[in-house]
C-alpha cells in the first residue's frame, strides 16, 4: 500500500479526527445494536491512538437520515457500546460541527475519546460541501480514514476534510487494501473466484478485472441463470438480465480463450416462487421447467464446485449461491461457506450479503479475511480507484505537506 498510515505520523497529544464506518444494524423496535462487527473492526486504530496519547474524535454516518436529525439514528448507542468495549468513557456529542462540539473537543485530554453525532444529519456531508468539510477539519490536527466501507464515496468526511488536514489511512483501511490488493497482485495459484449473488451487472467490471489473475471462475446464485440462458438453456421464470446475455457470452469466450475454467452449475434447485412456502425440486440444468425459477445450486453442483475449490490455494468469494435468506434455498451457500471455512487456502470474502452469511454462521474467524466493504471492495477489485484512498497522503510525500 502506497499511502501513509496512522503509524507514520506523530499523534501524541494531537487531535485526531477518525472517519470510521459505524453504520451498524439496529433493532427497529428497541434501537439496540444487533451486530457490532463494524465497531470491532475499527478497534485496532482506536486502541492504537489511545495508547499513543492522541485525542480521538470519531465520526461516522448511521442509516439514512437524509439530512435531518432522526432521534432513532443518533450515535448515542454506538458511543455506549464502544465505551463498554474499551472500558473507558466515550462521550457522544450532540452534533458533528459547530461551537458546542469545538468546545467539547477542546476539553479532551490525551487518550480521551469523543463520538461525533451522525454525519448524515447534514445534507452537506453527502454533497461534499466545502464549508461543512472545513467545519470538521477545524476540530482536528490530523485526519485518519478507517472507513473502508465508504471509501468509494466522495463525501465531506471522506475526501473534503482530507484537503485541510494531513490525511492518513487507519489500520483497518490499510488491512483491507493490503488483503484485497494481494489477491489482485500476488495470489497463490491455483486461484479461484466463487461468484454468486443477484445480478451480474453489478459485478462485470470486477469479473473482467480478475479474469487475468484467476485460474477458475465458479458461477452460482441468480447470475448463473443469465449464463445458462446465454448457453441457450431453458431457465424458466428465473431472474434474467436480458441486457447481460451478451456480456455473459463474452465472459465465457474470454475464459475459454485464456485457458480459465469457468464452471456453471450442473444442477439447480428450482422453485415455483421465492417464498418459504414454495414447492421446489432439484433438476439438471437442461431440465429446468418453464414455470419454475432457479433459487439455489443443487447438490451435484456443490460437489463439483467443492472438488474444484479443494485444489486451490487462493479463493475469493463474492455473492451467495442462492436466496439464502429463505432456509430452503440456503443449502448451497451454507455448504460452500463451510468448505471455505475448513480450507487451507487463503480465503477472502467480499460483498455485504456474503459477509453476513459468514458472520451468521459464526465463521468469520475461520476465513483469512472478510472485507467490511461491499461496494468499495467490488470497486477496488474492479481495478478502479477509491476516492477515499486517493485523498490520503502518498508514502513518498512527507506527512503534513
Ligand atoms: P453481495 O452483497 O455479497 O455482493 P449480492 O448483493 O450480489 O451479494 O447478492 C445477494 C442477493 O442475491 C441475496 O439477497 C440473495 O437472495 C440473492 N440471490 C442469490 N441467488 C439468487 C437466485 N438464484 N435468485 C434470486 N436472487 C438470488
Ligand atoms: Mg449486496
Amino acid at each position: 500500500m502506497n499511502k501513509l498510515t496512522v503509524r507514520d505520523v506523530d499523534v501524541s497529544g494531537q487531535r485526531v479526527l477518525v472517519r470510521v464506518d459505524f453504520n451498524v444494524p439496529l433493532d427497529e423496535r428497541t434501537g439496540v445494536i444487533t451486530d457490532d462487527g463494524r465497531i470491532q473492526a475499527a478497534l485496532p486504530t482506536i486502541r492504537y491512538l489511545i495508547e499513543k496519547g492522541a485525542r480521538v474524535i470519531l465520526a461516522s454516518h448511521l442509516g439514512r437520515p437524509d439530512g435531518k436529525v432522526d432521534e432513532k439514528l443518533r450515535m448515542t448507542a454506538v458511543a455506549q457500546r464502544l465505551s463498554q468495549i474499551l472500558g473507558r468513557p466515550v462521550k457522544a456529542a450532540r452534533d458533528c460541527i459547530g461551537a458546542e462540539v469545538e468546545e467539547s473537543v477542546a476539553s479532551l485530554k490525551n487518550g480521551d475519546v469523543v463520538m461525533l453525532e451522525n454525519l448524515r444529519f447534514h445534507t452537506a456531508e453527502e454533497e461534499n460541501d466545502p464549508i461543512f468539510a472545513q467545519g470538521l477539519a477545524k476540530l482536528a490536527d490530523i485526519f485518519v480514514d478507517d472507513a473502508f466501507g465508504t471509501a468509494h464515496r466522495s463525501h465531506a468526511s471522506i475526501v473534503g476534510v482530507a484537503k485541510h488536514l494531513p490525511a492518513v489511512a487507519g489500520l483497518l483501511l490499510e488491512k483491507e487494501l493490503t488483503m484485497l490488493g494481494d489477491i489482485l497482485d500476488k495470489p497463490s495459484h491455483p486461484f479461484a473466484a466463487l461468484l454468486g449473488g443477484a445480478k451480474i451487472s453489478d459485478k462485470v467490471a470486477m469479473v473482467e478485472n480478475i479474469m487475468g489473475k484467476v485460474d477458475c471462475i465458479l458461477v452460482g446464485g441468480g447470475m448463473a441463470a443469465t449464463f445458462l440462458k446465454a448457453r441457450n438453456l431453458e431457465v424458466g421464470l428465473s431472474l434474467i438480465e436480458g441486457e447481460m446475455l451478451e456480456t455473459a457470452t463474452d465472459l465465457m469466450e474470454k475464459a475459454t480463450g485464456s485457458g480459465i475454467r469457468l464452471l456453471l452449475p450442473d444442477d439447480v434447485l428450482v422453485a415455483n416462487e421465492i417464498s418459504a412456502e414454495a414447492t421446489f425440486k432439484v433438476v439438471p440444468v437442461d431440465k429446468i421447467p418453464t414455470d419454475m425459477r432457479v433459487a439455489d445450486i443443487g447438490s451435484q453442483t456443490v460437489k463439483s464446485f467443492s472438488e474444484e475449490l479443494r485444489g486451490c490455494k487462493t479463493i475469493f468469494w463474492n455473492g451467495p449461491m442462492g436466496v439464502y435468506e429463505i432456509p430452503i434455498f440456503a443449502e448451497g451457500t451454507i455448504d460452500l461457506a463451510k468448505l471455505l471455512a475448513g480450507s487451507q487456502a487463503t480465503t477472502v470474502i467480499g460483498g455485504g450479503s456474503t459477509a453476513e452469511v459468514v458472520a451468521d454462521m459464526g465463521l468469520t474467524d475461520k476465513m483469512t479475511f472478510v472485507s467490511t466493504g461491499g461496494g468499495a471492495s467490488l470497486r477496488f477489485l474492479g481495478g478502479k480507484s477509491l476516492p477515499g484512498v486517493d485523498a490520503l497522503l502518498d508514502k513518498e510525500s512527507p506527512a503534513g505537506s
